[in-house]
């Protein structure tokens, strides 16, 4: 059943000898591109060879369109701000993606399908092997932010270690990417004053901790049991991430909710 999978260059080959990749599915390929809704639920067609099948493309919400952002100001002072979620009553949420270890084929597609504005967090060293797969999600309207070289619990650690991660990230994204990370997110979501005054003096302005996480498509909230205007959504590159993306779209839509883009809301 594999050989259906066999793209040009044999990206999609890769995707068999993983554990899971989110499209389990293969059939014939479908003739065009076909919207969202636009084929029945459970048709064993792929898209054009992206790899995701029908169903999995049928389950992409609609969502409203998004409201002129009104941004929050970060506080005065020497050190980064700190979010779990934007103070906000505008009905969006965020969608954070960390790390960049699994870089699943079918991550491109689908974002280019459910066309909403994500996030990535990405560590140096889990990218640094195929930086290139991050530059196609960028041009899919993904925007790449820091979360150090090497993943570092940094919470206790002196400021020179913590400025070598942060501002060593910054600095290798910025060359990687041609744009300098203005966000952070500290690995495991732990920080402490320095990482902050560090994140500030690095150039970033925030650094952002979560209200909701993802993984094996289920959504876990860290109060309550929906997204709540403002929340900030994390989820990973894991070989489940067709899955934990969809279950993101879904929990932000059954909320009334629209994703937004973080970086348009820090000012
Ligand atoms: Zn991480």
């Amino acid at each position: 059943m594999w050989s259906r999978l066999r793209a040009p260059g044999g990206v999609l080959l890769v995707c068999a000898m993983l554990v899971g990749c989110g499209g389990k599915q293969p059939g014939a390929p479908a003739a065009g591109r076909p919207g969202a809704s636009a084929m029945p639920s459970g048709t064993l067609t792929t898209d054009g060879g992206s790899g995701l099948s029908a169903a999995q493309l049928a389950r992409i919400p609609h969502f409203p369109a998004r409201p002129a952002p009104k941004p929050v100001t970060v506080p005065a002072g020497s050190s980064a701000g700190w979010y779990s979620a934007i103070p906000t009553d505008q009905p969006v949420a965020f969608i954070t993606i960390d790390d960049g270890w699994t870089r699943v084929p079918q991550a491109l597609p689908l974002l280019q399908a459910a066309h909403v504005p994500v996030t990535l967090f990405l560590e140096i060293n889990a990218i640094k092997a195929d930086p290139g797969y991050f530059t196609r999600l960028e041009q899919a309207g993904a925007v790449i932010e820091a979360h150090t070289i090497s993943h570092p619990e940094l919470k206790g650690k002196s400021y020179a270690v913590q400025k070598h991660e942060i501002c060593g990230s910054a600095d290798q994204l910025a060359t990687l990417y041609g744009r300098r990370p203005v966000l952070f997110r500290p690995p495991f979501g732990d920080k402490d004053a320095t990482t902050l005054s560090v994140v500030h003096e690095c150039g970033m302005k925030a650094a952002f901790f979560w209200r909701e996480t993802t993984d094996k498509g289920i959504v876990r909230y860290q109060t309550g049991q929906t997204v709540k205007p403002g929340d900030i959504l994390l989820m990973h590159f894991r070989p489940a991430f067709v899955d934990d993306f969809l279950a993101v779209l879904q929990a932000i839509a059954n909320a009334g909710l629209t994703p937004a883009l973080l970086e348009d809301y820090i000012a």
